[in-house]
């Protein structure tokens, strides 16, 4: 009865908290700020590719069949089933000073998967491949591992991009031990993949504040990036009469204050409009500012809706430079539209939490993530494990282990889904769960 249990198992397979916990803990020492100040693992950093090397004896250690790429992406495939394989995983590289959660779950809980069916005597239907991706973080400009699988690659950017030190990133990748000439090499073979799935932490209060443990992302919001200046005229801020004033601070200030009335009426709960950089000149407290330089990003899951609040903002700019006698210029620096996830990909998602008694709310990701780029090679999907107090990028970045564990027996049961399941056109998911 094996064979047939292998394809419908009969008991429901659990991970292993202590052993993922272990895992994960030792990938938190392999870089770890000596004066506690978080983990500090820079994309091809030596810390860096320590981890790599780390999680890659992790993977050969249960059985799986390893290699690097070219861009330092660590793949583990456990050859079973057939057909194409469903990916798992997350990136392993940090922000500065970041968190010991933060990407380094999702690749230590895809692993636990694969090494919790194992422990049960379960087969996927599909191949599975464990996998670590690279420079997500944005040393070099971020989600590099994950456009290089899907084929996307800017060359220009690729070859010229440099971090705030000035040390290139294809300096850094050879430094590394790694070939950027090669990079192409890291392409993969849309026909030879069948999905993606990955595991992170939410890094926003939703879920820690509707106390629900795991949440399934519907997309990756869009965004815009502008830059915005407001020229008035400096001036002495003792003999320049209140009204005889072009202050460029006060623009910016009208702008800001009209920011929850565009929400309120072009808005959606999902969108985000932030003023986060500022720079104003002469910038002396005795002097009204003659000129305001700053950053607006707006956020969406809906790119018409992104477009209603490009136009807002528009407006009120136009108006808050007016009614202050300034010059006002916009220059937009990017737009990029929102990334839904795979339909099917999602309902494996819920319907597998369903049958595990969760009820995760569906939910935009505000933030960037690998699976938004996966998401051009293959059907791409993810899940969020709540952040405790929603922090994350700092040191005391956390989740919960329960959350975690949910969340992982989560992505266990919709890998066995997924990996059974046809996935192909319009070919609806049937109603059922693994048990
Ligand atoms: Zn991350």
């Amino acid at each position: 009865m094996a064979e047939k249990r292998a394809a419908e198992p009969a008991f429901r397979a659990a991970i292993d908290l202590e052993r993922l916990k272990g895992r994960l803990t030792a990938l938190a020492e392999i870089g770890a700020d000596p004066s506690g100040q978080g983990v500090h693992r820079l994309s091809f950093s030596a810390a860096d590719m320590e981890a790599r090397r780390w999680i890659r004896r992790e993977m050969e250690g249960i059985g799986l069949k390893t290699r690097i790429d070219a861009v330092g992406n660590v793949i583990g495939r456990w050859e079973v089933g057939d057909g194409p394989a469903v990916l798992l995983g997350s990136h392993l590289d940090s922000v500065p000073h970041g968190g010991a959660f933060d990407g380094a779950l999702g690749v230590v809980a895809a692993l636990e998967c694969v090494e919790a069916l194992m422990d049960h005597g379960i087969e996927p239907a599909a191949p599975v491949e464990v996998i670590g991706t690279s420079e997500e973080e944005g040393r070099f400009g971020g989600m590099l591992g994950a456009q290089a699988m899907a084929g996307v690659v800017p060359e220009s950017w690729f070859l010229t991009t440099a971090d705030d030190q000035g040390v290139k990133l294809v300096d850094a990748m050879r430094q590394a031990g790694l070939d950027p000439d090669a990079y192409r090499s890291a392409r993969r073979d849309p026909a030879e993949v069948k999905a993606f799935l990955e595991l992170h932490i939410e890094q926003g209060p939703v879920l820690d504040r509707a106390a629900r443990p795991v949440g399934i992302v519907e997309g990756i919001s869009g965004v815009f990036n502008w830059v915005v200046v407001m020229t008035g005229a400096a001036n002495h801020a003792g003999t320049t009469p209140m009204e005889l004033r072009n202050d460029a601070f006060r623009g910016l200030a009208d702008f800001a204050a009209a920011v929850p009335e565009i929400l309120a009426e072009q808005g959606t709960p999902a969108s985000r409009l932030t003023v986060g950089k500022v720079d104003l000149e002469p910038n002396f407290p005795h002097t009204v500012p003659g000129r305001a330089e700053f950053s607006i990003v707006g956020r969406d899951m809906d790119e018409a809706v992104m477009t209603a609040l490009a136009g807002a903002c528009r407006t009120a700019l136009a108006a808050a430079a007016e009614r202050n006698g300034l010059i006002l210029e916009i220059s937009e620096i990017s737009w990029l539209g929102p990334t839904p996830c795979d339909g099917d990909i999602v309902a494996a998602f819920a319907r597998q939490a369903a049958a595990l008694g969760l009820a995760p709310p569906l939910m935009p990701s505000g933030a960037g993530h690998d699976t938004q780029i996966m998401a051009q090679l293959t059907r791409a999907g993810m899940i969020f494990v709540a952040s405790a107090g929603g922090v994350s990028h700092a040191p005391d970045e956390h989740s919960d282990w329960p959350d975690i564990e949910a969340g992982t027996n989560l992505l266990l049961h919709t890998l066995l889904d997924v990996a059974r399941h046809g996935l192909r056109g319009d070919e609806r998911l049937p109603g059922m769960s693994d048990d």
